[in-house]
């Protein structure tokens, strides 16, 4: 018996994890997979077998192209307004049913309730805020250079959206790019990551509920990524990938997506450094590294991943950073007490422990935590590591985990160097009481996103993405989100 036949269904801010997991979405309609197959679901704060979900085919996705297909005429031509309307009214379900969302976040991911609580409000804003930029898509209207024409350009829907998303944020990845696809008239096929699939079928049924017409967004998860992709990919009517995952993954989409010059928009990994300079407000400092490092147990591309502490501070900084980390409470998920919950998996465990051993053996002294917990469940404790070594594995791969490395530094010049040497370039934190300071060294860092004297970065309204390794384009902001999903159609005149 899985976990989902034995809730109780009376109480509303317990998700229905039976109904949930009822099939594929495709044109509107809950359907079994072609397959037959199912992909089991975990608790990863017990290891307990949560629910299963349909196991799409390469068929299944063909269907959720047909159905897309269908949908995009109506659905392009919805005037703005009621576009926008619909939206509305999944931010405003979203909000309503943020309990029952936030639970099963939890359920499934393992994260803290107040995490998942934290992220179903961080996705549904984005059905608020591109339900606001649905009616304010403009074109634009200028005189060529040479007086001789008049030009016209025209912003239009991209076409049907391939959206691939991974199990870290479940509900907010995928409402990021929703969101603005369907503000900007596209219709779209989303493929959920295997961990968490529970979320993104909630979310579909609100999407139902809220009024969008069947066909416009499709659900599909599968146990075969890369070929149920590939077969999406090649369908020349689909127009647009926007993956969020890791740089590995992203790097085949693109060869992929690369066969029918398909648009992309990447969001990929990231190895953010936290750079505290003598002058910061400690207090401010340690609060901004708890944010940074332990939102959603470290589990985040934002994550501070290397902490860089200038000489004058490191020690008081490593002291009050193990006495917070030291004091979180770590436990399941769902447990309102939770500030810490299990990693996804016991292969993200492995790693952790894998780069943790690393930095040991080359020196690194420990001041909490360092070893992986007993099971049940894949726990990781809070950890702090200090004296950090040159060389150490951890520098140049995401940690995913609560694990905080604290590198000691000398001056300005040497810390922008350090922190830029890395293939990505998705986040960097700066925390400093001189203002120009801050400036001049957001502006140096290779970082798509800069928190200065703040532990979180992530806004609806701010473009969210990287440079180099860590992505293509950019999520969310002013007109950033939405441009993904539009082609410019320029129209030259005379008159
Ligand atoms: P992942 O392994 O790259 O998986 C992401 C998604 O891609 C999942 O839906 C996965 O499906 C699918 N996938 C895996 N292999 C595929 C293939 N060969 N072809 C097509 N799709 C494939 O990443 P993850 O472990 O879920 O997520 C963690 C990574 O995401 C980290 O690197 C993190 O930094 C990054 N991330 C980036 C952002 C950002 O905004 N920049 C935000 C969140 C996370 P299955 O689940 O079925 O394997």
């Amino acid at each position: 018996m899985t976990i989902a036949q034995q809730m109780p269904k009376a109480d509303s801010h317990l998700p229905d994890i039976e109904a949930t997991a009822r099939g594929l979405y495709i044109d509107g309609n809950w359907r079994q997979s072609k397959s037959g197959r199912k992909i089991g679901v975990t608790d990863p704060s017990t290891g307990a077998l949560l629910a299963a979900v349909a196991d799409a085919t390469v068929e299944d996705a063909q269907a959720s192209i047909e159905a897309a297909s269908r949908a995009a005429p109506g659905w392009r031509s919805t005037p703005p307004r009621k576009r926008s309307e619909i939206l509305r009214r999944c931010f405003e379900l979203m909000i309503e049913r943020s309990e029952m969302l936030a639970t099963l976040i939890s359920l499934e991911n393992g994260k803290a309730l107040r995490d998942a609580r934290g992220e179903v409000a961080y996705a549904a804003e984005f059905f608020r805020w591109n339900a606001e930029e649905a009616v304010r898509i403009t074109g634009e209207f200028g005189i060529a250079p040479s007086g001789g024409n008049r030009i016209i350009v025209d912003y239009q829907p991209i076409g049907i959206c391939l959206l691939i998303t991974p199990w870290n944020f479940p509900a907010a990845m995928a409402t990021r790019k929703i969101a603005p696809a369907l503000a900007a008239g596209c219709t779209v096929i989303l493929k959920p990551a295997s961990e968490t699939p529970l979320t993104a079928y909630a979310l579909a049924s609100i999407y139902e509920e809220a009024g969008v017409p069947p066909g416009v967004v499709n659900v599909l998860t599968t146990s075969e990524p890369a070929q149920l992709s590939a077969a999406i990919l090649t369908d020349p009517r689909v127009r647009k990938l926007s993956f969020t995952g890791s740089t590995g993954v992203g790097r085949l989409l693109l060869t992929e997506a690369a066969k029918q010059i398909v648009s992309c928009s990447m969001e990929l990994g990231g190895n953010a450094p936290f750079i505290v300079f003598d002058d910061a407000d400690l207090d401010a400092a340690l609060d901004g590294a708890m944010v940074a490092k332990m939102r959603n147990a470290g589990e985040a591309c934002t994550a501070a991943n290397r902490l860089y502490v200038q000489s004058g501070i490191y020690a008081a900084f490593a002291e009050g950073l193990a006495k917070r980390m030291a004091a979180l409470t770590v436990g399941s998920g769902v447990d309102a007490l939770t500030e810490c919950g299990p990693m996804i998996t016991p292969k993200a465990v492995e790693k952790i422990d894998r780069l943790v051993a690393d930095a040991k053996a080359k020196g690194a002294r420990v001041m909490c935590g360092g070893e992986a917990s007993a099971g049940p469940g894949y726990f990781y404790p809070p950890t702090v590591l200090v004296d950090m070594p040159e060389g150490v594995e951890m520098a140049h791969e995401e940690i995913f985990g609560p694990v905080a490395p604290i590198y000691r530094f000398e001056t300005e010049d040497e810390v922008v160097a350090r922190a830029n040497d890395t293939e990505y370039g998705l986040a960097a934190y700066v925390f400093t009481r001189d203002a120009a300071r801050g400036l001049r060294v957001s502006s140096a860092l290779e970082a798509g996103m800069i928190a200065l004297n703040r532990g979180l970065v992530s806004d609806p309204a701010a473009p969210f993405g990287g440079v180099k390794q860590s992505g293509l384009g950019r999520e969310g902001g002013q007109h950033h989100g939405i441009a993904e999903f539009m082609e410019a159609k320029y129209i030259a005149t005379s008159f």
